[in-house]
């Protein structure tokens, strides 16, 4: 890795490799893989070691760093495993609408549960017949007495299991808004809230070691002050929340393909083919050195939307933060597929992992907005400001 990093930065990337390297025990993972299991173990160390929510501040049991040292946990983890890396890179996914947006009580009550892993965080924007579309959101939040009753059901929601505390909703407040996105607000709903129902979304490409469910919210009546933030500036929150989440993915995405990249690697290096190495077919030197350009263009792109995260103290940049998850989104897919090609036959087969940080990979294209809507946050930037 060229990139430089500060002495802090580099003992953090130590400190989760060593964790890696102890925790990441190949048969407890081949177990977890076979029974799609959540690696509750797992999450929990990490947790203790305090790799969860290092970007909380120190009251709500984080460290009080930044996006750039979340982004580089989240890297190793997913270098170490695909599919362990994800569960607890997203661990408290939607944390982050309650630490830019939320009240006192509401960070006191729910980031330190979700800092030392006594909790995983969802958040439910996507429903069954609005994917990229969050703006014309159909969840409903009426005020009724001295609360607000949440109707609607949302799709794709990570963590919606067993290990889930609560989950921030975005629905509908205002039905008469001149703009649908004018009209919706986040809601804080604990997992135990009667009326909240969530069914599995079914068998899964990759990522199956995390939750993702349907939650269904049936008559869910939550006390007024369970709305985050202000009313009817939902949608502007879940935008300004997943120019955050994005760089997550993009640094996710990154740790997967040198994941990827490293397996393959060394492979190519001891199989020899027609009496020779595979790594001294020219052919072979050109996949590697264009596998190591892409992940190397994705970091630099990445931690570059990290940084300037938290230079600008949380004031996100649409367009890197897209451009991050785009291009490290693509490296992963590319890199991944390729790195099963580089083993030919056996990365195809699951216990050379290439072909599971493949699956797992594709996600990244999908989650926190698809390609398409990158491409998209892209476009309106340079529209809106112009190329810089
Ligand atoms: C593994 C996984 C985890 C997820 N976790 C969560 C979660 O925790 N919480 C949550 O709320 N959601 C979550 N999602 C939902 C995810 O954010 C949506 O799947 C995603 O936004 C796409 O929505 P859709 O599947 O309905 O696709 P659609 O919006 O129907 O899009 C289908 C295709 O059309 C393209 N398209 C649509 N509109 C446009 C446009 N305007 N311009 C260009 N192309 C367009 C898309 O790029 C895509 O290729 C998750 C999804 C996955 C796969």
């Amino acid at each position: 890795m060229t990139v430089e990093l500060d002495k802090s930065h580099l003992q953090i990337q130590k400190a989760v490799r060593d964790f890696v390297k102890g925790e990441f025990k190949k048969e407890v993972i081949e177990e977890l893989v076979e029974g799609n299991a959540f690696p509750e173990a797992i999450w929990k160390k990490a947790a203790e070691l305090g790799f969860i929510g290092i970007h909380f501040p120190e009251a709500y049991a984080g460290a009080g760093l930044g996006v750039l040292e979340n982004a580089l946990i989240a890297e190793e983890l997913c270098r170490g495993d695909s599919s362990v890396g994800c569960c607890l890179g997203r661990a408290g996914y939607g944390a982050e609408l309650l630490l830019r947006f939320g009240t006192e009580p509401q960070k006191a009550a729910w980031l330190p549960k979700v800092a030392d892993g006594s909790v995983l965080c969802a958040a439910a924007f996507t429903e069954p017949g609005l994917g990229n579309d969050i703006a014309r959101s159909r969840t409903t939040a009426v005020k009724a007495g001295d609360g607000w009753v949440i109707n609607g059901t949302k799709s794709f929601v990570v963590n919606a299991g067993p290990q889930a505390g609560c989950c921030i909703v975005l629905a509908r407040t205002d039905a008469e808004a001149a703009e649908p996105s004018r009209g919706l607000s986040t809601f804080l709903v604990e997992s135990d809230r009667a009326g909240v129902r969530v069914a599995d979304v079914g068998k899964k490409l990759g990522c199956r070691l995390m939750p993702i469910g349907e939650v269904c919210f049936d008559q869910v009546r939550v006390p007024l002050d369970h709305l985050v933030g202000g009313e009817n500036r939902g949608y502007d929150q879940v935008a300004s929340f997943l120019n955050e989440s994005r760089i997550l993915a993009a640094a996710q995405a990154l740790g997967m393909a040198q994941g990827a990249f490293e397996r393959s690697f060394a492979y190519v290096k001891q199989r020899e083919q027609f009496g020779t190495k595979i790594i001294d077919f020219q052919v072979t030197r050109h996949k590697v050195a264009e596998m190591a350009t892409k992940i190397e263009a994705a970091r630099l792109l990445t931690y570059q939307a990290a940084r300037s995260f938290d230079a600008k103290k949380g004031k996100s940049d649409a367009r890197l933060s897209a451009m991050a998850k785009l291009y490290a989104g693509r490296t992963a897919v590319e890199v991944c597929d390729e790195a099963i090609q580089l083993l030919g036959g056996y990365g195809y087969i699951q216990d050379y992992e290439v072909e599971r940080f493949f699956r797992d990979a594709k996600m990244i294209e999908l989650f926190d907005g698809s390609r398409g809507t990158q491409k998209n946050a892209i476009a309106d930037d340079l529209v809106k400001r112009g190329m810089r």
